[in-house]
């Protein structure tokens, strides 16, 4: 898979993807992720990007311009199954959507900034708005490095099988189970006796029990 992520700040995306489960994935060559910098699509001396709303208002708006010229030359190189924008208005991100992205080849992410991009950027060049949850952040780095991570961990070969992402929470509509480590005893604190008996239909029938109880407690919604 490729993920290519439009942004102004190519800085702030680097590190999400030198560490862990990302780095690996990117070393194994699951997944190529390039950063490209908005300003080098800009047709202006200062490399400017940005520009004063239409009709007056606090905030600068990303212009369509640079946006489009940067979208052209990468569809140049390859076609794109998916263009997404992050945006507080778009669709609330869920592990269903991150199960299809992870099935795709090319995709192409493009972070905002300041008070968003140009409203025909949306119309014209998106194929689906993304938003992380109901909160506005700065600007959509953050928000493109949460909506890869949660991506790229699903792409077959990524994961190994002790972190198996069919038994996170979401993928059956359930959470995931709790979890515990050495030591065994902590400040009087113990592990359930299931977990310590070796028996392993046991501790699945336990785990799956737990995962059932929590998701009423906490998650209800999912049951519907
Ligand atoms: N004025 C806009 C917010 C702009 S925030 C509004 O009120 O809707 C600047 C940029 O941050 C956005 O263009 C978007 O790319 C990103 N962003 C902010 N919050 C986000 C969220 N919850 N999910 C995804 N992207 C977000």
């Amino acid at each position: 898979m490729r993920i290519d992520i439009i942004t102004i700040h190519p800085q702030l995306l680097e590190s999400p993807f030198q560490h862990s489960i990302l780095k690996r994935a990117i070393q194994k060559g699951v997944v190529e992720v390039n950063l490209v910098n908005l300003r080098d699509y800009s047709t202006y001396k200062q490399k400017q990007v940005d520009d004063y709303a239409f009709g007056g208002g606090a905030g600068m708006v990303l212009m369509i311009e640079p946006i489009a010229n940067c979208i052209n030359h990468l569809k140049k190189e390859r076609s794109y199954d998916e263009i997404l924008y992050t945006s507080p208005d778009g669709e609330l991100l869920e592990q269903k959507a991150c199960n299809y992205f992870s099935t795709l080849k090319n995709i192409i992410v493009l972070c905002g900034h300041y008070k968003g991009i140009d409203e025909r950027v949306r119309q014209h060049l998106i194929t689906k708005e993304i938003s992380i949850g109901n909160y506005v952040l700065s600007g959509g780095e953050l928000a493109a490095a949460v909506l890869c991570d949660g991506i790229i961990r699903l792409i077959p070969g990524v994961l190994n099988d002790e972190t198996s992402a069919l038994t996170d929470s979401f993928q059956d509509n359930l959470i995931a189970p709790p979890v515990y480590t050495r030591p065994q005893e902590y400040n009087g604190w113990g592990v359930p006796d299931v977990l310590m008996s070796g028996h392993s239909a046991n501790i699945e029938k336990w785990r799956h029990e737990q995962s059932i109880e929590r998701t009423q407690q906490r998650r209800p919604d999912l049951l519907k």
